[in-house]
């Protein structure tokens, strides 16, 4: 059943939102008036119980709990039990993810981790991977002595192939949102020995990911963009549950021990995933995270996949009447949560539109990316957005001096 069309009209977009099986999602999101967020891909928007489960962890279970919370208010039991929420949305078994550190982080663990289970001990990166991506895979080939490949964009497959080695490699890119085959590819390191390392981090929440049965062995991803967690919330890992056991994490700290309260002087590794663990959760954020997640509880990842494809339908739509270079796949199936649209003043014009109320964002050098979060962002608000791109295209608003100054995060 075709749910979502594309819109040609404000009017046929106000008849989609209407009949939208995601509508009333977007009244659990404490969205300020007068903004159209268009940047759920770098950083999702507040959840009114993500912000009242913060005030009470910090309230009642912080101050007032004190260190008893960490039994009595469940914290001890955070990083798992919402790793079981983030299973569904990636499809794969509850117990196979825990939340815990940053995807930086994470990608340097499992990383090092597959270097002795892989046929070689190469790292393999694209040179179009998220930066972090590229210069973990650096580090850590200095420090472990391995190899490192960097290779050209769409190459890191075919090098996996030839050398049986560990690829970084995000599902999403986060530049222009190509979509990687996750089965194909894990078809791929499989006969060859290799491991893939996903990151998940522009893909969760937005694509009907089917990890397992895909055949993905490990990943890792933020929480903090379509996941809605919060500012610098973990990020999540996955390890398939069979291959746990094979892998030492780098970072030995006490919360991956076996019996962290045990206080033995000797370092035994937990059982599963949990071994990735290292120090002390960051408790507060897991608790804003564990809230936010519910947003998604009763819908099918495919209608927020089908919901988001629409959204980018149109924005290609309306960026080519305008003549705009659209860098994205046009191919819905092969594009994620953000449509990039190519433009030498493309900085300028990303603040031009921040000004009046319009926030999608930019990447180096010359990309817009306009995100398209399925559970807040509307039809129309699309369209109103498509509506001022073209108004600040066509009047130049653009240039004035103080939307070419750069600020600190772009
Ligand atoms: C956002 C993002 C990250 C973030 O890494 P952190 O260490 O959590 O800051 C990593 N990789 C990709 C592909 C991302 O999009």
């Amino acid at each position: 059943m075709v749910i979502f069309s594309t819109p040609r009209s404000r009017a046929e977009c106000e008849t989609l939102d209407a009949s939208d099986p995601l509508r009333a999602v977007r009244d659990r999101f404490a969205l300020p008036d007068g903004v159209i967020y268009l940047d759920g891909h770098s950083l999702g928007p507040a959840t009114h119980a993500a912000l009242a489960r913060v005030e009470q962890a910090a309230r009642r279970e912080w101050a007032e709990g004190l260190i008893r919370s960490w039994n009595t208010a469940g914290w001890i039991d955070l990083p798992r039990g919402v790793g079981a929420k983030i299973a569904r949305l990636i499809g794969v078994d509850s117990g196979d993810v825990l939340v815990t550190d940053s995807v930086s982080v994470n990608l340097f663990k499992l990383a090092a981790a597959c270097l002795p289970v892989a046929r070689s001990r190469t790292l393999i990166v694209e040179a179009s991977e998220f930066p972090t991506d590229q210069y973990i895979a650096e580090g850590l080939a200095g420090i472990a002595g391995a190899g490192l490949m960097r290779v050209g964009e769409n190459e890191g497959l075919d090098a996996l192939t030839r050398t049986g080695g560990v690829l970084i490699r995000s599902v999403v890119n986060y530049r222009a949102a190509h979509v990687l085959d996750v089965a194909a590819s894990e078809r791929a390191a499989w006969a060859a020995g290799g491991l893939i390392v996903w990151d998940l981090s522009h893909a969760t929440g937005v694509l009907d990911l089917k990890l397992a049965a895909d055949g993905a062995r490990i990943a890792t991803g933020c929480t903090y963009k379509f996941l809605n967690g919060g500012p610098g919330a973990p990020a999540f890992v996955y390890v398939r549950g069979d291959l746990a056991e094979q892998l030492v994490s780098p970072i030995s700290g006490w919360f991956g021990h076996a019996d962290p309260f045990a206080f033995e002087p000797g370092y035994v590794a937990r059982q599963g995933v949990a071994r990735f663990a290292a120090g002390t959760p960051g408790v507060l954020s897991l608790a804003a995270l564990d809230a936010a997640l519910d947003a998604f509880d009763g819908h099918a990842l495919s209608t927020l996949q089908d919901k988001a494809r629409a959204l980018g339908e149109l924005i290609i739509a309306r960026a080519d009447a305008l003549g705009l270079d659209v860098m994205s796949p046009r191919e819905a199936a092969l594009r994620g949560g953000h449509v990039s649209l190519r433009h030498a003043q493309g900085y300028a014009i990303v603040q031009a539109l921040i000004a009046h109320g319009i926030i999608p964002d930019f990447r180096a050098p010359d990309a817009m990316r306009f995100g398209v979060a399925p559970l807040y962002v509307r039809f129309a608000d699309v369209w109103d957005a498509m509506d001022q791109l073209a108004d600040i295209l066509g009047t130049r608003a653009w240039d004035r001096p103080e939307f070419h100054a750069r600020a600190k995060v772009t």
